[in-house]
């Protein structure tokens, strides 16, 4: 088995779900004691979450590619960044180092086509939702249409994954909103999916609330990464 380099604590609520996930994941595959090699490096997330806020996105991209570069010292075989939003600093990233980086929007975009899925609701940070570099992977390698929120709908999406998600707090009203959110879509942008393209999502919603198919990007993206470390 290859070991796993994370890049986490963005927020750690999310990174938390990744290790439990990876470790079941290769219990389910190997049985037994069996569980993940990896190496972490968690982040002070309100040392990111103020990058992104003020639009410094060079200084995000020194502290990540450091971390990129000491897993790989350590001893990391591929590479996970796990967050969406912080995929916008994933070529260079990848530039940084040698060994691969796992990237969630692939992982999540041949889920999408595998289910014939082809335009699916992009609920994600902000930044996500609004900037090119996760939606364009999806059209331009994969074909896709996603579909974000109208301008309220985005402002709800992005201030419950700050201000309640990553913070560990989990609401019925926010929950109620997302599923309007979600609702509303479908009857206007005819939407036939949903990506909770924000790896907190999951501890909101998931498939049992939707009539669709949804698209987890944590479990997504952590199956991505064990299909690569047992090959
Ligand atoms: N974990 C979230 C994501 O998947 C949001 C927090 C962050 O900005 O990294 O986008």
């Amino acid at each position: 088995m290859k070991t796993l380099g994370l890049i986490g604590g963005m927020s750690w609520e999310s990174t938390a779900i990744y290790y439990r996930l990876l470790n079941e994941i290769v219990r389910e595959r190997l049985g037994g004691l069996h569980s993940a090699k990896l190496l972490l490096w968690s982040f002070e997330f309100a040392e990111i979450a103020e990058r992104q806020h003020t639009g410094d996105w060079q200084g995000a991209e020194v502290l990540l590619v450091e971390a990129a570069r000491k897993l790989e010292a350590t001893g990391a075989e591929c590479l996970l960044i796990c967050t969406n939003t912080m995929h916008k600093l994933a070529d260079q990233v990848q530039a940084a180092v040698s060994i691969p980086l796992i990237h969630i929007a692939d992982a999540t975009a041949v889920a999408v086509t595998e289910a014939g899925v082809k335009r699916p609701a992009l609920l994600a940070t902000r930044f996500t939702m609004e900037q090119d570099f996760y939606k364009g992977r999806l059209t331009e390698k994969y074909g896709l249409e996603p579909v974000v929120p109208d301008q309220a709908g985005r402002e709800m999406v992005h201030q419950v994954i700050y201000d309640e998600l990553c913070q560990g707090i989990v609401s019925g009203q926010s929950k109620a909103a997302y599923l309007n959110e979600v609702a509303r879509m479908r009857s206007e942008e005819k939407i036939d999916g949903v990506i909770m393209g924000c790896t907190e999502i999951t501890m909101l919603i998931g498939q049992p609330d939707f009539g669709i198919p949804v698209f987890d990007t944590t479990r997504l993206h952590a199956e991505a990464a064990i299909e690569f470390v047992l090959g």
